[in-house]
């Protein structure tokens, strides 16, 4: 059980520190190997994704990543930016699969700009297509066309599913609802869009191998109004990857906290790559003052998802909630009478806080 960890820039290193500490408190024979991704492997190797890393990635079971990016690179051309290694390490591992769960501690209610009642206990998945969909079609483009009598600019993608990759990602979905509260909600625009009728079809003639699990369908303009009037009706939610794109952003954000937020991007093997929603955060970089848990909820899935560990996920998720009950906090989710701490006293509290086996 190997797992490949790349700190990446910011405050990647120190977040990530704290989340190899609690998998190895956890797990101590866990083998863990470090590599370069993003701006520090652009300054060492020059190049976001360098050979060494790659090939550490695909021989690891998993891979953990912190966060990339920062000013120091954003001048530089297109290939030599940190978020460019970022999609070729997604795109080298066939990521197609990104589960994003939008969870909402209730000691953190307060943090959403929805009212506490509406979103305490929020505890939901989105299941995002990651591969095809509108933005990967052929053809597209940009074109100048001759159009009623008139010469103009013509702009144009286009969207299609294959049923095998529809089929791919419904399992993922299906499965992640078995191990929740066995509903899942498939979200499509089937009223306008063929593609999407064919999701749905697919989906529903899928839904025959899971009959443990309720699935129910929701067109999409529907899906983020609910997901504002009333989330916590939703367990899981799988659509393609444009309408993922939007609704795991609404979703994320019902929390309020983004350093609270992990996510896993799975291959057909459930191989994944875990890291947090957030980015570098170079404001907060080496000053102790970044908030480790999602990285550290991230190390939870990674358990879960690749090593099917549900009881050490579970253990690690427990602990940071004991955490934030017992009113520690880092400086983005502190409010007054809770306790401020640092990154680093916050993976000690959840090594702490981990249950005895
Ligand atoms: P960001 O997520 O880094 O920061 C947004 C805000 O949230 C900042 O105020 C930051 O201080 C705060 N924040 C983020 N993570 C936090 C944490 N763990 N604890 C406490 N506060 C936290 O987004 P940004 O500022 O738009 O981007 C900064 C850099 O990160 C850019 O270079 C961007 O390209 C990169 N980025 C990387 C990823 C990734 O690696 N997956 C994702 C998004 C952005």
């Amino acid at each position: 059980m190997k797992i490949c960890v790349l700190p990446g820039d910011g405050i990647g290193p120190e977040i990530m520190a704290q989340a190899v500490r609690v998998l190895k408190a956890v797990h101590p024979s866990l083998e863990t190997e470090d590599a370069l991704l993003g701006g520090c492997a652009v300054d060492a190797f020059g190049s976001p994704y360098p050979e060494p890393t790659r090939v550490l990635a695909r021989k690891a079971d998993a891979v953990l990543l912190g966060a990339v990016g920062g000013p120091r690179w954003d001048s530089k051309p297109r290939d030599l930016r940190p978020e460019t290694g970022l999609l070729a390490i997604r795109k080298d591992l066939g990521l197609f699969a990104n589960l994003r769960p939008a969870l909402l501690y209730p000691e953190l209610a307060d943090s959403s700009t929805l009212k506490p009642e509406v979103v305490a206990g929020l505890d939901i998945l989105i299941v995002r297509e990651l591969t095809g969909d509108i933005y990967f079609g052929q053809p597209r483009g940009i074109e100048t066309r001759e159009i009623d009598g008139k010469r103009q600019r013509f702009g144009f993608n286009t969207m299609h599913y294959s049923e095998a990759e529809i089929v791919r990602i419904g399992r993922v979905a299906f499965d992640a609802a078995r191990r929740r509260g066995r509903k899942l909600c498939s979200v499509d625009k089937m009223n306008v869009l063929e593609t999407t009728q064919l999701w749905r079809d697919v989906m529903t003639e899928l839904s025959g191998n899971y009959p443990d699990v309720m699935l129910t369908h929701m067109l999409v303009d529907n899906a983020a109004m609910q997901l504002v009037r009333e989330p916590k009706q939703f367990d899981v939610i799988v659509t393609g990857n444009m309408f993922g794109d939007i609704l795991s952003d609404e979703a994320s954000m019902l929390t309020g906290s983004i350093g609270m937020l992990p996510s896993a991007s799975l291959d057909e093997s459930g191989k994944g790559l875990y890291e947090p929603s957030h980015g570098s955060a170079p404001d907060l970089a080496g000053r102790d003052l970044a908030n480790p848990l999602a990285t550290i909820l991230s190390a939870a899935m990674l358990l879960r998802y690749t090593f099917s560990m549900q009881a050490d996920a579970e253990r690690i998720e427990n602990a940071v909630r004991k955490v934030l009950a017992q009113g520690f906090r880092t400086a983005d989710i502190y409010r007054p009478g809770t306790k401020k701490i640092g990154t680093r006293a916050m993976g000690d509290a959840v090594i702490a806080a981990l249950d005895a086996r």
